[in-house]
């Protein structure tokens, strides 16, 4: 079996394993700031919470902790629509992800206003010209995802914070897949609103940042508030042992990022001139834009991606986005790229990540190449 679905999952990191696995004993409610047996809980809380703060720069009142970026989103975005009576609309990029998309929809709608999607071009790099005439002083945030899942694409943070900034609306990026692949200098400085997630960075599913500064959270309705956890932000008893993790785990990302990228970007450029030998017709979508080192998103002309992946079981691969997958319809970011329905239908997410070695490349290009020319031969292309 080879794993190439990085950008779904990734497996947990064995040094996360263990200070997770060591805090699944520390059985004290972390609120429970009475007694010792709380303190030791909470005391591992907030050492995770300095650990995702100092990795990123910013400070542990800005970091919020969720049960992952879903909820981090909805958390955000409901919160900053719900706080911004006199700017009742939203812009989004049409090829966020559908947490995001459905968080600004519900925001748009319980505020009384409008989701504005902005164009993007063939490679799914937001058009800033258009975003430029859908700002305006109604609009609360700008949601512009730092790298997409699916492409890999990488967007123009500054262009897109200076054009937010002119008339006062938030920027809100979903950086759930820039973190530990690519540089968030650009992001961390000029988003008010980020959104992380932990099972993407080889740390436990079940945990998640929201990070806002001191002054956005004073615009942000909280949705969960609970028994105040979390600056009152999100209620609920923090999951210790996903927080201690992801707080390992994106200590981690930040510190291997630059070394992890340029292995990983080696290894994606020899699959993809592999499978190229071995096949004509093979398209890198999002190909002429800036995109991450570990995502190939390709387009085998003429291969139905569901037959390619029925045909190569020992190849874990995707069809659009995980979260997409149980519904058989073509990626709603590869359409919004102006991709056909049928083009679409012909395109594989492969996602490299830390484990990934050069044999397991090489077993790739072998069983990806027979499973593409198989479906072309049975369809006659
Ligand atoms: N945003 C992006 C870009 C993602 O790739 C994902 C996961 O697929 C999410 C948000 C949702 O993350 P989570 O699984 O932590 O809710």
């Amino acid at each position: 079996m080879v794993y190439l679905d990085y950008n779904a999952s990734t497996p947990i990191d064995q040094r996360v394993l263990g200070a997770a696995v060591e805090a699944l004993d520390v059985y004290g409610n972390p609120a429970s700031s009475h007694h010792v047996v709380g303190q030791m809980a909470a005391e591992l809380v907030n050492e995770a919470r300095s650990r995702v703060a100092v990795s990123l720069g910013r400070s542990t009142q800005e970091v919020m902790f969720t049960s992952g970026a879903t909820e981090a989103a909805v958390l955000g975005l409901l919160g900053v629509m719900l706080g911004s009576s006199s700017r009742p609309n939203i812009v989004v990029s049409p090829t966020e992800h559908k947490a995001v998309l459905e968080a600004a929809e519900l925001g748009a709608r319980l505020a009384g206003g409008e989701v504005r999607v902005v164009r993007v071009d063939r490679d799914g790099v937001v058009d800033v010209d258009d975003l430029d005439r859908l700002v305006d002083d109604s609009v609360a945030a700008v949601a512009v995802m730092a790298a997409n899942n699916e492409t890999g694409v990488i967007a123009p943070a500054t262009a897109i914070a200076d054009i937010a900034e002119r008339v006062g609306a938030l920027v809100f990026v979903d950086a759930t897949q820039l973190l530990g692949k690519g540089s968030l200098d650009g992001v961390v400085a000029l988003a008010d609103v980020m959104v992380f997630s932990s099972h993407k960075i080889y740390g436990p599913k079940g945990a998640g940042a929201l990070v806002a500064s001191r002054s956005v959270q004073k615009l942000i309705v909280p949705i969960a508030s609970g028994g105040g956890q979390e600056r009152g932000f999100r209620g609920g008893t923090q999951n210790t042992p996903a927080i201690v993790g992801f707080g390992l785990a994106a200590e981690l990302a930040m510190k291997e990022q630059a070394s992890d990228a340029a292995r990983i970007r080696d290894l994606a450029n020899e699959l993809l001139v592999g499978l190229r030998r071995k096949l004509p017709d093979v398209h890198v979508n999002g190909g002429e834009a800036d995109r991450l080192p570990n995502t190939l998103n390709l387009r085998f002309v003429g291969a139905d991606s569901e037959a390619v992946m029925a045909s190569m079981p020992e190849i874990c691969v995707s069809a659009g986005s995980a979260c997409n997958s149980a519904v058989p319809s073509p990626s709603h970011v590869l359409l919004a790229m102006g991709m056909s329905g049928t083009e679409a239908s012909e395109s594989l997410r492969i996602s490299l990540g830390r484990p990934t070695t050069r044999d397991e490349i090489d077993v790739a290009v072998t069983a990806i190449s027979a499973a593409v020319s198989r479906v072309r031969e049975l369809t006659g292309e």
